[in-house]
């Protein structure tokens, strides 16, 4: 099993080397080199998620890895559980029961356990920029794990109360910065470290890494191995596209998915060329449902080097949503069913109001995160979970640091 550059297919690199570089030395993505089909026996007779999981990723990494070894892998990085709800007329496939209460559990708590595995010697330290849910995801699922150690930054009184607690409670192998300035001053430090020579082993676990993208493929097929129809839509909820690109390889696996829904909020760049418009190139402007507030998505490469144009604008229905609307998506579930969900999830579920097909909707994260918001919708905030609330008691260790890569790199010294 090869991977190649979405700029240059010539050039082909194993899962190891992919996963390790994140990004290609050409700028490119890492996209398979040909996609292993899925029998349908595979999903339909699966026992267990993490049976399943096992099956459906060992020819992805069979080359490097095990079945044994992948199978205890995947049960650790998945150990906990997805359900399927019926809303209305929609199934919601609920991402949002891992640690940090959102689908990117998935992702890091696997690529995690992949680099573990591939780090033998030498511990590698993963930088993470982050300005909301990726970063405790990542904090979280990269921690305690003997061969890595991870940074992760964000934007000092930039993220939400309850997105900082996330970020700065203890955590083993893991340090937190709150770096005075941006956003874009996190990314920028992170990329100047690691394209300069430091004298550091590094990576990154940004968004674009092919590991994080093989494990969400499989809650797709296991939705599909919970109901009865033949064929259904899939609605999901985008920002980077990063889910949505996991769910066209489950598609490209075998998967018998009629049509997609891209649900956007009002960066809506993806939408509008999925309607015959130009690449998405838009600054983000900020909405309610702010972990899909990206305006270049950079899976949008990965997606047009998996199908041509027509084939996407075919395959693909897009679907915009302003806050307004996502207010009321959130009221119209809940009095119509009692299902409060999050602003992300509401999104999606505004895009298949009366649709006429079976459609499974990905809920990615946990209402209990955005209180504000469900305030706003509902008059009353969600139940808390014990997840969040028990944070409050843990101990933190979070330390200050100036927008410079000089900075990280002498704090990074001084941790190694
Ligand atoms: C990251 C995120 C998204 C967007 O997912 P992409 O893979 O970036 O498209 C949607 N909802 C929530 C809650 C997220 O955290």
């Amino acid at each position: 099993m090869w991977y190649v550059s979405t700029r240059d297919a010539s050039q082909t690199v194993s899962f190891p080397l992919a996963l390790i570089n994140g990004l290609a030395p050409d700028g490119g993505l890492y996209i398979p080199k040909s996609i292993p089909e899925v029998h349908p026996t595979v999903w339909k007779n699966a026992s267990s998620f993490s049976e399943m999981a096992t099956e459906i990723l060992l020819p992805w990494v069979s080359d490097h890895i095990k079945p044994d070894e992948l199978a205890s892998l995947l049960a650790q990085a998945l150990n906990f559980p997805v359900s399927l709800v019926k809303v209305g007329d929609a199934w919601v496939l609920e991402l949002f029961h891992g640690p940090t209460l959102s689908f990117k559990d998935f992702g890091a708590r696997t690529m995690a356990r992949f680099m573990n595995y591939f780090v033998k010697d030498d511990p590698l330290t993963i930088l993470v920029a982050t300005s909301g849910d990726t970063g405790s995801a990542v904090a979280d699922g990269f921690s305690n794990l003997p061969n890595l150690r991870v940074a992760v930054l964000y934007p000092k009184e930039q993220v939400s109360p309850i997105q900082e607690r996330q970020l700065i409670v203890r955590r083993k192998g893991v340090r937190a910065f709150a770096v005075e300035g941006t956003f874009d001053d996190c990314q920028a430090m992170v990329k100047q470290l690691l394209t300069s020579p430091s004298g550091l082993r590094l990576s990154s676990a940004n968004s674009i890494n092919v590991g994080r993208l093989l494990p969400q493929m499989l809650y797709y097929f296991w939705a599909f191995s919970k109901t009865p129809w033949g064929l259904a839509d899939v609605c999901v909820p985008s920002g980077n596209l990063g889910n949505l690109t996991a769910a066209v390889l489950a598609y490209l696996s075998g998967l018998p998915v009629r049509k997609f829904i891209a649900a956007h909020n009002l960066n809506d760049g993806f939408p509008r060329f999925l309607c015959g418009g130009a690449d998405p190139s838009d600054d983000s402007i900020q909405t309610l449902s702010n972990a899909m507030d990206v305006g270049r998505p950079s899976n949008f490469e990965r997606l047009k080097s998996l199908l041509d144009v027509n084939e996407l604008r075919i395959l693909i229905q897009g679907h915009s949503c302003s806050d307004s609307r996502t207010l009321k998506s959130i009221q119209t579930i809940y009095s119509e069913t009692g299902y409060i969900a999050d602003p992300h999830t509401a999104v999606g579920l505004d895009a298949v109001q009366g649709s006429q097909y079976p459609v499974i909707v990905a809920a990615t994260a946990h209402p209990a995160k955005f209180p504000g918001t469900i305030k706003q919708a509902l008059g009353f905030s969600p139940e808390p979970v014990d997840k969040l609330t028990l944070l409050e008691e843990k101990p933190i260790r979070v330390q200050p640091l100036e927008a410079h890569h000089e900075a990280l790199r002498s704090q990074l010294k001084y941790w190694l």
